[in-house]
């Protein structure tokens, strides 16, 4: 280093042993971690400020991190090796502050190693920022292997190979993802109670998950609110959901899941079939179906819930 100042004095060389590079970092080990910690530093505060915006709009937040956010360190660990340490931080934060704002309760680390998987193999769509970190170097490394020959050697870049190496690696990483994935699943989900079980594997086998990475936009309803997010994810993980009322306000029985599904004069179970009611009606709209209509009530039910038509 010193030598290399000397000999470049007279050209006004700055002479340093790491550098910023197309959104990476080339350099020693130690300049790398520093400047990755400084990275990290960033992306933690910016979780930090996501879980504040997670207590009154879970559903947005959520979107935020796993649309925009955790793709700026994505990029990071595919052009950046041997980066795990730093990103212990990362997932720390999503541990402790993130996920408990999500859902707004405490989560245990079993919950916790299932919500940081993909949505097809039940977890949030959330990636582990540790797990992922060698993975993505050594993929991206694996595409761009024609590319970079092409460079080193001066020879011409043959595009369609270039291509296919890329395909064939972005294919290769995906499988192994998953069974990476799948194999946690498998671990985490064995020691949960057995109803649990039951739901999570419902919720992937019936491929459940769309819902979590469609945009939130108004149309359609895709925005939830805090609460109807709060309750999606809460019931996804077989939890109970949060502000759940102690007895039923329309029969007085000791309210639950069960319960709000079965009991006839709460109002929850003529609510779902008016929901689905609705919704058949506008989609039909959608199609050009503009006649159709509500069936008008023509007889109100009594106190009991019973006779209406
Ligand atoms: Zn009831």
């Amino acid at each position: 280093m010193e030598r290399a100042q000397t000999l470049f004095a007279d050209f006004k060389v700055n002479v340093v042993t790491g550098f910023r590079l197309l959104g990476g970092f080339i350099g020693d080990f130690q300049e790398t971690e520093n400047w990755m910690n400084e990275k990290v530093k960033t992306w933690v505060k910016a979780i930090e400020c996501l879980s504040k915006a997670a207590e009154q709009q879970p559903h947005l937040a959520h979107v935020s991190l796993t649309k925009s956010l955790q793709n700026e360190w994505s990029y990071v660990q595919r052009v950046v090796a041997n980066v795990e340490k730093p990103f212990t931080l990362l997932r720390t934060a999503l541990e402790s502050t993130f996920l408990p704002a999500l859902f707004g309760s405490e989560v245990n680390q079993a919950e916790i190693s299932l919500m940081l998987l993909s949505g097809h193999n039940g977890g949030l769509g959330i990636r582990d920022p540790v797990n992922s970190s060698t993975l993505s170097f050594q993929s991206s490394r694996e595409g761009s292997k024609i590319l970079s020959d092409s460079i080193i050697d001066g020879i011409s870049l043959e595009m369609d190979l270039h291509e296919t190496q890329m395909k064939k690696s972005i294919h290769q990483a995906r499988e192994l993802r998953d069974s990476l994935e799948q194999d946690i699943w498998v671990k985490t989900s064995n020691g949960l109670p057995i109803h649990r079980q039951k739901t999570l594997q419902r919720i992937k086998d019936g491929e459940c998950s769309t819902w979590l990475s469609m945009m939130p936009t108004h149309d359609n309803n895709f925005l939830l609110g805090a609460n109807e997010f709060r309750d999606s994810i809460a019931l996804r993980y077989g939890r109970v959901p949060i502000k759940m009322p102690g007895f039923c306000d329309g029969c007085n029985q000791p309210f639950d899941l069960s319960h709000a599904l079965d009991c006839k004069r709460g109002g929850l179970v003529g609510a779902r079939h008016n929901e689905s009611c609705d919704l058949n009606i506008d989609l039909l709209h959608l199609t050009g179906l503009t006649q159709t209509v509500k069936e008008p009530i023509i007889q109100e039910p009594d106190s009991d819930g019973n006779g209406g038509l």
